[in-house]
């Protein structure tokens, strides 16, 4: 085990954001490109939604929640978008580990979002389900895994190691998977992208008509509110926890 040691519950792990999710948004016209002023994530994607309803240009810069999970081994989940100043590993530093010590990451998927920020951490071992590796999409992605020893995921569910788990919860992406990490504060859920883009979908188990996946995406939320966790961490708003029945 590494220095991660000192700093979390004897037995169980520890998941902290790593970097928390962003949304920039611009409203573009020839030449100019307007930062819109929105205070949060959702209200970022509500803004972009208007913008093209109203036929304007719209342009989004998406920056997905990436966690740190300290278990036997130290993980970078979604690494997140690359960005000037190493922002992930400064923020791995800022946890009392040395980023050279994490050895492993795991992507939830392989939209570039999540995956980009590997520049960062070259050379490790990648966790990543076979379902995404192939997906058509992935084509420039995998390029970024070429220095990266990858660990093929593989079924509908599996264990990385002991209190670390993962299920295939598709509907965002063919093989997006979902970590279920046992910690001293319960279950925590990363859901990443099975669970977005807007809290009120989720809270309400419902989705609008028109939503890519959307019978597909309500089965898995069913199967992570079963579970009962009790922090859940989706992919572009902020962690939020259910009451011990599941509910919020
Ligand atoms: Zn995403």
């Amino acid at each position: 085990m590494d220095e991660a040691d000192n700093t979390g519950g004897a037995e169980g792990h520890r998941v902290d954001l790593l970097f928390p999710e962003q949304r920039l948004v611009f409203e573009h016209a020839q030449g100019t490109a307007t930062l819109q002023d929105v205070p949060n994530a959702p209200a970022g994607f509500r803004r972009y939604k208007e913008i093209q309803a109203e036929g304007g240009n719209a342009a989004m810069l998406v920056i997905p929640n990436s966690t740190l999970i300290r278990a036997a081994k130290t993980y970078v989940v979604d690494p997140g978008v690359a960005m000037q100043g190493a922002p992930y590993s400064a923020a791995v530093a800022s946890y009392g580990v040395n980023p050279f010590h994490v050895q492993d990451v795991i992507l939830t998927h392989m939209h570039l979002d999540h995956v980009g920020a590997l520049v960062e951490f070259p050379g490790r071992r990648v966790h990543v389900h076979r379902i995404e590796l192939e997906a058509p999409y992935s084509t420039f992605q995998r390029s970024l895994l070429e220095t990266c020893d990858v660990v093929e995921l593989d079924g509908d569910e599996g264990e990385i190691e002991p209190g670390l788990r993962w299920m295939l919860t598709p509907g965002h992406a063919d093989g997006l998977i979902t970590l279920l990490v046992d910690t001293d504060d319960g279950l925590v859920a990363i859901a990443s992208d099975c669970i977005g883009p807007l809290p009120e979908y989720f809270e309400t188990m419902s989705l609008p008509e028109d939503f890519g996946g959307r019978e597909v995406l309500l089965e898995q939320w069913r199967r992570i509110r079963e579970l009962k966790p009790a922090l859940i961490i989706p992919g572009h708003y902020p962690p939020f926890r259910l009451d011990g029945d599941g509910a919020r």
